[in-house]
C-alpha cells in the first residue's frame, strides 16, 4: 500500500507516513535528538558516502507545512529510486513547531538563525553527521506569508549565478507563478531569485542554508512558496523544484 500523503500539521501521521516510505524504499529513518521532547527524524539512503552527498531539509519553520509535505510527495513519487540517490533528510527539523503551527520552537527560538552555535543540541548533531560527508547539492525547504509567488535564494559568490536556479524556478511556475517582488526581506531579487552575500547576514544569527554553504560546499538553495497560496499547489511546487535541483545533480 502506498504512504499517505502528509497533510497540515499531524506530526504523528507524518512520522507514520516516512517510515512506511522508508520500509519500502529501502532508506534507514531514525530520531537523532529530541528538541521540546519530540523527535527529529533522520532519513539515509544506504548509498551516502563520503562524495556527492544530497541534503534535503523541510519544517525548520513549524508553521511552513507545505515544505514539509512537499517533500514527502518527492519522496513519495521517487519511491523506487531513493535508495540509488546519496540522500541524507531531516524531513521535519522543527516538529513542536510543526504541531503547533509555529515558527518558532516551543521556547520562542528560530531555529533557522542558531547554525552559529556549535552548542545547540540540532546543529550539533547535523554538523557531527555531516563531518565526514561532502555534498553536492543541499535544499532547505521553506514558506513566506508575504509571499507572491515561489522564489529562491542561492549563496552569492561573486561572477555569473547558477543556471540552475533559473531552471528551478522553471520547473514549477505552470503551478504557481513567480514572484516578481523587486526586494525581499530587504534584499534585492532579481527574476524570483535573490543572492545573499554572506556578510550581509541576518543579525538574529545564522541560518541553516548559510551554515552549509560555508561548510560543506556544493550548490544551496533555499526553496520558497507563497503561504497564502492553495496548499496543494504549494506541496506541488516544492515537489517539482526538488525534482529538478536532484534530477540536475545527477540522480
Ligand atoms: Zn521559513
Amino acid at each position: 500500500m502506498s504512504p499517505e500523503i502528509i497533510n497540515f500539521h499531524n506530526f504523528k501521521q507524518a512520522i507514520r507516513s516516512w517510515r512506511n516510505l522508508c520500509k519500502q524504499a529501502g532508506l534507514s529513518i531514525r530520531s537523532v535528538v529530541e528538541i521540546d521532547g519530540m523527535p527529529v527524524l533522520e532519513i539515509r539512503s544506504p548509498t551516502l558516502g563520503a562524495k556527492k552527498g544530497v541534503y534535503i531539509s523541510a519544517g525548520i519553520h513549524g508553521d511552513e507545512p507545505a515544505a514539509v509535505a512537499g517533500l514527502f510527495s518527492w519522496a513519495n513519487r521517487k519511491i523506487a529510486v531513493l535508495a540509488n540517490i546519496p540522500l541524507l533528510i531531516y524531513p521535519c527539523l522543527n516538529p513542536w513547531g510543526f504541531l503547533n503551527n509555529s515558527r518558532t520552537d516551543k521556547s520562542g527560538v528560530d531555529l533557522n538563525r542558531i547554525w552559529g552555535q556549535a552548542d545547540h543540541p540540532l546543529v550539533q548533531v547535523v554538523s557531527k553527521k555531516l563531518q565526514s560527508i561532502e555534498l553536492c547539492l543541499s535544499l532547505n525547504l521553506h514558506e513566506d506569508y508575504d509571499g507572491q509567488g515561489i522564489y529562491l535564494y542561492e549563496p552569492g559568490r561573486g561572477g555569473r549565478p547558477d543556471s540552475l536556479a533559473e531552471k528551478i524556478l522553471s520547473s514549477a511556475e505552470s503551478i504557481i507563478r513567480r514572484d516578481c517582488r523587486k526586494t525581499i526581506e530587504g534584499r534585492k531579487v532579481k527574476d524570483g531569485m535573490i543572492r545573499p552575500r554572506l556578510r550581509n547576514l541576518p543579525k538574529e544569527g545564522k541560518p541553516e542554508a548559510v551554515y552549509l554553504y560555508e561548510n560543506k560546499g556544493g550548490r544551496n538553495f533555499t526553496l520558497e512558496t507563497p503561504s497564502e497560496f492553495a496548499f496543494h499547489d504549494r506541496r506541488s511546487a516544492h515537489k517539482l523544484m526538488i525534482e529538478c535541483a536532484v534530477n540536475a545533480s545527477g540522480y
